[in-house]
């Protein structure tokens, strides 16, 4: 399947799908989903993006729900930092 942002060749992969709800923040994992090499997008078939789709309007019901996880929250306000240099856009995340 050809990347839909460069149209280059994209590789299946499984990954997860993170989403703020109303009741907080939902991961669905194991979705199988297309990743570019060159651009780094990534998305899904119709049939994968309905299942997403079909939890999201039905809530996330619980019987759905294979487990819990704790995720770590932190506030940018609590961070402090000696250094006044800004970081450069493109290199964050590399
Ligand atoms: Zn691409």
């Amino acid at each position: 399947m050809a990347c839909i942002e460069c149209g280059k060749k994209t590789v299946p992969t499984a990954i997860h799908v993170t989403m703020w709800t109303d009741k907080g923040l939902v991961v669905v994992e194991n979705v199988p989903a297309f990743v570019c090499h060159e651009c780094e997008e990534q998305f899904y078939d119709d049939q994968t993006g309905s299942k997403i789709l079909e939890l999201a309007n039905r809530g996330f019901p619980k019987d759905k729900m294979v487990r819990e996880i704790t995720v770590p929250v932190y506030s940018i306000d609590e961070v402090e930092t000696n250094t006044t240099d800004e970081v450069p856009k493109e290199r964050q995340g590399t």
